[in-house]
């Protein structure tokens, strides 16, 4: 039921069977596991002297069957049409009518009317934070944040912790980090940029953030594209070309920038999306409720032809293939007299790459084929020798070793699956005693108490970790002379 492939000719050539479907490489995508289905090369595929839909649509229409004029009209992305003035107008007036009686009351639509600036950061920030999660979510996140640094000017004397502390559970912590080096430079050149072109140019702002930044704080036509848009004007020009491709990307940057309300950009922004997140949905749009219903070509086209439905619109691009990763990680607990002065380990990870710069426990990869638990631990001994002079034969004693069970966290492209152990042990002397060699300097790496872990911005991974290792002591505690599971081995 997906619309016909339009991006791209039909070329044998691109062609590619998966489990049975002709894919069409999405070409943004570097990996070749990434591809829109396109169900006219499908048909093909199955038929070769099947003609592709859309000739048989133009055939049908120009033999004049009913319904087949309006098939034609989903074009190439290069011959998609651009909104014609009385058009995008009318989308205009439709829209912000809509928009001025249905806006949901969100907190930093609350900062109407303050300085421009404390407005454009209370966008900035309500805006990354949209890009990960939604609404529901972002209005508590959004609350705090702006609770503990309600100006830009203290958000750039944060640390990197602080601000971590505050983003755990958003996840891609690389958006909190730029957000914070953003208004460190925002700070240090004294003012807020005022345009989208000039927003672009803040480390971690990037087109569509600028854009919704200029257009709702300070009032530039700028457009906006995120998923939403892309949802309301594929289905307004019935466009199934890859969303994802570069070309239809700017078209619909194109599109954008003729339909935003001069005069009200912001809202007008605002309004398109709210739109997208709303009526106009992925899966169940409320077409009868529709303030733009009569513009929309998707609509038009589904009545008059059966095979069609809106949620062809935009057209599905399948995701790339996830990487399945292995880890160990081990929960070293050091022990120092009374509970409450136990420390754990932690280390950063690298400034660069996944989850930069975010505190873990000690963890190695492993390949598929190496997890049992003899494999796992050689490898993590040599690592907390090797790294922080840890030597569980030497300097130090194992009080108990167990394995408490396997977690899988699931990233946007990778599923990585961690056996996590405990280990508790006593060390030799006191801690500031384990000597650092150069490669051990290159880690950061520190001891924290329970009472820290508890607080710090730890990602939902590490935090899950540590939760294993928490549920295990508190069962213990309930059965004391149970085992919680089977320990594997004590040293
Ligand atoms: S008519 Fe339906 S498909 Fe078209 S824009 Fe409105 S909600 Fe979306």
């Amino acid at each position: 039921m997906s619309a016909w492939p339009l991006a791209l000719p039909f070329d044998q050539s691109l062609t590619l069977k998966m489990a049975g479907k002709t894919l069409i490489p999405n070409s943004n995508v570097p990996s070749p596991s990434s591809f829109s289905i396109s169900p006219a090369m499908e048909a093909m595929a199955e038929n070769p002297k099947r003609r592709p839909r859309r000739r048989r649509a133009a055939a049908a229409a120009a033999a004049g069957e009913p319904g087949a004029g309006a098939a034609v009209a989903a074009t190439a992305v290069e011959d998609m049409e651009d909104f014609a003035k009385g058009e995008a107008e009318s989308l205009r007036a439709s829209l912000l009518r809509w928009y001025d009686e249905h806006r949901r009351s969100l907190p930093w639509r609350a900062a109407s009317g303050v300085d421009e600036a404390e407005r454009a950061y209370a966008v900035w920030v309500s805006e990354v934070m949209l890009q990960q999660t939604r609404v529901a979510v972002v209005v508590d996140y959004y609350n705090r944040w702006m609770k503990r640094w309600p100006t830009l000017r203290r958000l750039a004397s944060a640390s990197q912790e602080e601000v971590n502390e505050m983003w755990a559970g958003l996840g891609y912590y690389r958006r909190a980090r730029f957000l914070l080096e953003g208004a460190k430079c925002i700070v240090d050149k004294g003012e807020f940029p005022r345009t989208a072109s000039a927003l672009r140019r803040v480390p971690g702002i990037g087109n569509y953030t600028a854009g919704a930044i200029a257009s709702i704080a300070f009032n530039e036509a700028a457009p906006v594209v995120d998923g939403n848009v892309v949802r309301v004007i594929s289905r307004l020009k019935a466009i199934s070309a890859n969303p994802k491709e570069t070309a239809t990307v700017k078209r619909f940057w194109k599109l954008a920038g003729q339909l935003v309300d001069p005069l009200r950009p912001g809202d007008f922004n605002q309004a398109i999306m709210e739109l997208g997140a709303t009526l106009c949905s992925r899966t169940n749009p409320g077409c009868s409720s529709c303030p733009i219903s009569k513009q929309c070509k998707a609509l038009s086209l589904s009545k008059d032809t059966k095979s069609v439905e809106v949620t062809d619109f935009p057209a599905k691009v399948l995701k790339a293939k996830q990487r399945h990763d292995f880890a160990a990680v081990c929960v070293v607990q050091i022990m120092q007299g009374a509970d409450e002065n136990h420390v754990f380990l932690l280390v950063k990870r690298p400034e660069e790459g996944l989850l930069a710069g975010l505190w873990e426990f000690p963890s190695v990869p492993l390949d598929e084929d190496k997890v049992d638990v003899g494999l796992r631990r050689k490898e993590m001994d040599k690592y907390l020798k090797k790294s922080f002079n840890l030597d569980i034969r030497r300097n130090c004693k194992v009080v108990s070793r167990e394995d408490v069970g396997e977690y899988v966290h699931i990233f946007s492209h990778i599923r990585l699956r961690m056996y996590v152990e405990l280990m508790i042990l006593t060390i030799e002397g006191n801690l500031d005693k384990l000597a650092k060699s150069e490669e051990q300097c290159k880690l950061t790496w520190k001891f924290f108490d329970v009472s820290s872990i508890e607080t710090m911005g730890l990602t939902s991974g590490v935090r899950k970790v540590y939760n294993m290792i928490k549920g295990i002591k508190e069962k213990k505690l309930s059965h004391p002379t149970r085992g919680t599971r089977k320990r594997i081995k004590s040293l």
